[in-house]
């Protein structure tokens, strides 16, 4: 096959059964001058099994930006590299966006070689909506920070995509069924393309009993995927409510407006508030 000199092939690697990986993959592997592996010793074990010799390179999160200087000059030289991370696609939670990036800063040919990564394989088994879903990757480790991650998204109406590890798999999705509410439906995909793979739908609260019943099934790797939030309808005030609302506030303090307000048209006081602090903001300030 032909490799094009001075430019870097981002290239996909199974996720878990060899049998994945692409014969273009292969082929650009052992075609290359150089290939960038995240864990040198894992890729040369998958090239090992398909006979391929390569030589190798470690790029991985501690070391990017300093391998960046290197692999620029090689690619400058007219070498051709290839880019590829432990399992999947890189840059999906893996190294090589800073390097991806330096390459076309320095508008050099940046290429992908499509294949396997645990987003989309989960993504199409899930049988929730795909048509528009917000890949979080990795949740923050700490349940404080967690919680207030979850809590950022929870209104969100797209499908939600997360990795997760096997020594979290457990607190997040207790974590998930407390914020998101146990009746939220959703799918753990778990071992996706390997001999134990399971696919699990339920609500958050069946998931988390599901994971708890079998200590087997916390081992492994997983994608979690949460059905978006219902859209929530905005309400209105009519032209009537919001009348009543203008008055008191114009004659009122805030609150008291609100609360007279509230009693006079039976409408929620949150709604009627968020709307006083409008019509306070547009009114222009007495002298
Ligand atoms: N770059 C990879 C990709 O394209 O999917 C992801 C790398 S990330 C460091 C590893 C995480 O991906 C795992 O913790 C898990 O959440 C997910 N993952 C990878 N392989 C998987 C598999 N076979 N089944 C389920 N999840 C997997």
């Amino acid at each position: 096959m032909s490799i094009e000199a001075a430019t870097l092939y981002v290239v996909a690697t199974p996720i878990g059964n060899l049998g994945d990986w692409t014969a273009r993959a292969r082929e650009v592997v052992a075609a290359v001058d150089v290939v960038a592996a995240e864990d040198t010793r894992h890729t040369a074990a998958l090239l090992a099994h398909f006979g391929i010799r390569a030589q190798l390179l470690s790029l991985h999160e501690h070391n990017e930006e300093a391998r960046i200087h290197t692999l620029l000059e090689r690619l400058q030289g007219g070498a051709s590299v290839a880019l590829v991370s432990d399992a999947g696609t890189p840059l999906i939670s893996d190294p090589g966006y800073r390097l991806v990036a330096a390459v076309r800063a320095a508008g050099l040919r940046v290429t992908p070689v499509p294949g396997p990564s645990a987003l989309t394989a989960a993504l199409s088994v899930s049988g929730l909506p795909t048509d528009r879903f917000v890949f979080e990757g990795f949740l923050p480790a700490r349940s404080a920070s967690r919680r207030e991650r979850l809590t950022a998204i929870a209104d969100e109406t797209r499908t939600l995509v997360f990795y997760e590890s096997a020594h979290r798999i457990h607190d997040s999705l207790h974590d998930m069924a407390e914020v998101f509410g146990p009746a939220r439906e959703a799918v753990v995909a778990r071992e996706l393309t390997k001999t134990f793979e399971e696919i699990a739908a339920d609500r958050l609260g069946g998931l988390l009993n599901w994971i708890v019943g079998n200590e087997y099934r916390q081992k492994g790797e997983f994608v979690v995927l949460v059905h978006g939030a219902e859209p929530v309808e905005r309400e209105l005030l009519d032209d009537r409510d919001l009348r009543t609302l203008t008055t008191l506030a114009a004659e009122l303090p805030l609150k008291q407006a609100v609360r007279l307000a509230t009693a006079i048209t039976g409408r929620p006081k949150n709604l009627l508030y968020e709307r006083a602090l409008q019509l306070r903001s547009e009114s222009p300030t007495e002298e």
